[in-house]
């Protein structure tokens, strides 16, 4: 082991996995594609489980996690790797309520960023550097994939899979969100429709 010093995250982090490793069991076993069959498509938030929420363990299926649950370049070509070669037959897109990616717009973070890189604060309306200079102006050049209707970027990021050549047809693509409130997965019944299998 290195002598650097760590944080306290650093330290908590690779003692929890000290705790893992020893009851790591039978996992070893497990095989390399997903034994369920099934990959989910969700947001980064801290609040979100999806192996909570949707019931998984290791090896039960794939987890694509990004800001939003968007269905970015880099989401597809990780659901079309997931089908393609480890087998996957359904797809699940989970975004949730109350979801920063609603919060701003691809015009406030570039904005932001070309001021500061240090963390911004939000005051329940609006977003601040707290302090100014060594900005990027890179950010202004990026697609965030920022929403104002969460049941519609549901339906754009349901449509935009099914819709994407690489995507076989037969897969079926639901279309949920997760209420951060209760727990539950409330479907979005369009984008459930909107990723119905197609016919040849
Ligand atoms: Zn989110």
């Amino acid at each position: 082991m290195s002598d650097t010093k760590t944080s306290k995250v650093h330290s908590e982090v690779l003692s929890a996995n000290e705790t893992y490793v020893a009851s790591f069991g039978d996992k070893k076993d497990l095989a390399l594609p997903p034994a369920r069959g099934f990959a989910i498509l969700t947001c980064m938030d801290a609040r979100l489980d999806p192996a909570k929420y949707a019931g998984l363990s290791e090896g039960d299926a794939h987890v694509i996690r990004n800001a939003g649950g968007r269905a970015s370049d880099d989401a597809i070509r990780s659901l079309v790797i997931s089908h393609k070669l480890l087998g996957t037959k359904e797809w699940f897109v989970i975004h949730h309520t109350d979801c920063g990616m609603e919060l701003f717009s691809d015009e406030v973070i570039g904005d932001l960023l070309a001021d500061s890189l240090e963390t911004a604060s939000f005051d329940g309306e609006a977003w601040s550097n707290p302090k100014h200079g060594g900005g990027c102006v890179h950010g202004r050049f990026l697609k965030w994939h920022t929403f104002k209707n969460n049941e519609a970027s549901v339906v754009d990021d349901v449509r935009c899979i099914r819709e994407h050549p690489l995507v076989a047809a037969h897969i079926p693509i639901y279309g949920y969100i997760y209420d951060v409130r209760t727990g539950r997965l409330n479907e979005v019944s369009d984008a459930t429709e909107a990723g119905r299998p197609k016919s040849r």
